[in-house]
């Protein structure tokens, strides 16, 4: 029983505990439901082991398993451990990055990670967002306070968060078609663009698909959506976003393809100075001004910065090429079936396809493993999709098991 008077243990390490804790991840059993946990608060706590031993089937054994050897349907990876280890070590010293004096070696180190990973993408400062819903919606925020747009132009293949960020800052949205390869149709921009942003996509929602990047510059600003296909600038694809560095800002998911734990996303700006103090607010109960969207926000840039250590550039570039190239061998499968339709070549590791039949289609989508495709409409058609967001996917079975269901005509 709690004492008052006593030092609180719980907000203590206990090894013993953490590795208990660790050692349940390792022995995922699938057990339990949600109506497991009750309905009403418990009154009386059943203290934090047994708290862990009754999650662990529910939590660890129901998941979605994002690094499963047929896991190549979303965009979400599966995360290095050395991600778990520092998000522990986060969470239990719970700095507050807006404000230096409870985050002294944090914020630098957010800077660090932003000053390393500007370059590639020829920006020259920004901050780290809860995702690029946010990072989209920071960007839009100070294209309208530092260009004075009033419009917003995107394709209709562009993220559903730049209508949002649009809306929510009281920006007229303009939608452009898109070709047959789902990419921004140049001749159907708006002539004038003098008080727009133009917002292209690096790694388009649906098909992966890359809007033009020579178009940077044609409106008072340009953003670069590229939350899923950015870290392709880390790798020897980077060629495919060439032009990037010319783009007024831009937008990466971490918690995408540089396999960071949720909600880890980058906002980067070509002026940072002047967006950043576009953006900034001073409380005076600040030491120094609030910056962005968020007011107490954590260190997810240290998990960020574990990894770029731990594997380095070229350790980055490996996985991400890795999965490049599980995406191309798909897509091969996919090209020389004659019963299936490869909607295009993939760009950025998302491949979109059907089968001719659309029952064959149907049949794909109900009976291949969960976790191994989603679907999406375009035009008059259900398509399947798979998204390149895992090295350890093992093609081999999931092209076998792709023909067995084909096979079963
Ligand atoms: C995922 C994604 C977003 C939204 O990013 P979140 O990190 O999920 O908020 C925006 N644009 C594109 C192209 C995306 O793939």
């Amino acid at each position: 029983m709690f004492m008052p008077h006593e030092f609180d243990q719980e907000f203590l390490l206990d090894s013993q505990a953490l590795l208990h804790a660790v050692s349940l991840m390792g022995k995922v059993s699938e057990g339990a439901n949600t109506a497991s946990i009750g309905d009403v608060l418990p009154e009386t706590g059943m203290g934090s082991v047994e708290t862990l031993n009754q999650l662990a089937p529910l939590v660890l054994g129901h998941a979605a398993r994002l690094g499963a050897p047929t896991a190549f349907a979303h965009k979400d990876p599966p995360t290095p451990w050395i991600t778990w280890a520092t998000t522990l070590w986060n969470a239990s010293l719970n700095q507050n990055l807006l404000h230096p004096a409870t985050a002294p070696v944090a914020r630098q180190l957010e800077e660090k990670v932003i000053a390393w990973l500007c370059p590639y993408f020829g920006m020259t400062g920004g901050h780290m967002t809860p995702g690029s819903s946010a990072a989209n919606l920071t960007a839009l925020w100070a294209a309208r306070e530092c260009a004075g747009i009033t419009e917003v132009v995107a394709s209709d293949s562009a993220h559903l968060s730049i209508k949002k960020a649009a809306n929510i800052l009281g920006l007229r949205f303009t939608m452009v078609p898109t070709d047959a390869q789902g990419v921004l149709c140049t001749e159907a921009l708006p002539r004038d663009m003098s008080r727009a942003a133009l917002v292209l996509t690096s790694g388009t929602t649906s098909v992966g698909a890359l809007d033009p990047l020579e178009l940077i510059g044609r409106a008072a600003w340009t953003h670069v959506d590229a939350a899923w296909g950015g870290p392709l600038r880390l790798t020897c694809f980077a060629d495919r976003l060439a032009g990037i560095e010319h783009a007024d800002s831009v937008a990466v998911s971490s918690h995408k393809w540089l396999f960071q734990p949720k909600e880890s996303a980058l906002v980067l700006f070509r002026d940072s100075v002047k967006a950043t103090e576009a953006i900034s607010f001073g409380g005076a109960y600040l030491t120094e001004p609030n910056v962005g969207l968020l007011g107490s926000h954590g260190a997810t840039a240290i998990p960020l910065l574990a990894m770029l250590m731990s594997w380095g550039r070229e350790g980055v570039a490996q996985r991400i090429e890795r999965c490049m190239a599980l995406a191309d061998e798909l897509a091969d499968f996919i090209r020389r079936d004659t019963r299936l339709v490869l909607f295009a070549e993939p760009m950025t590791g998302i491949v979109a396809w059907r089968a001719i039949e659309p029952k064959v289609t149907e049949r794909l989508t109900q009976q291949l493993p969960a976790g191994m495709i989603s679907t999406v409409a375009i035009g008059q058609h259900q398509w399947l999709r798979n998204t390149a967001a895992n090295p350890n996917a093992d093609m081999a079975l999931m092209i076998e098991t792709i023909r067995k269901v084909l096979d079963a005509e």
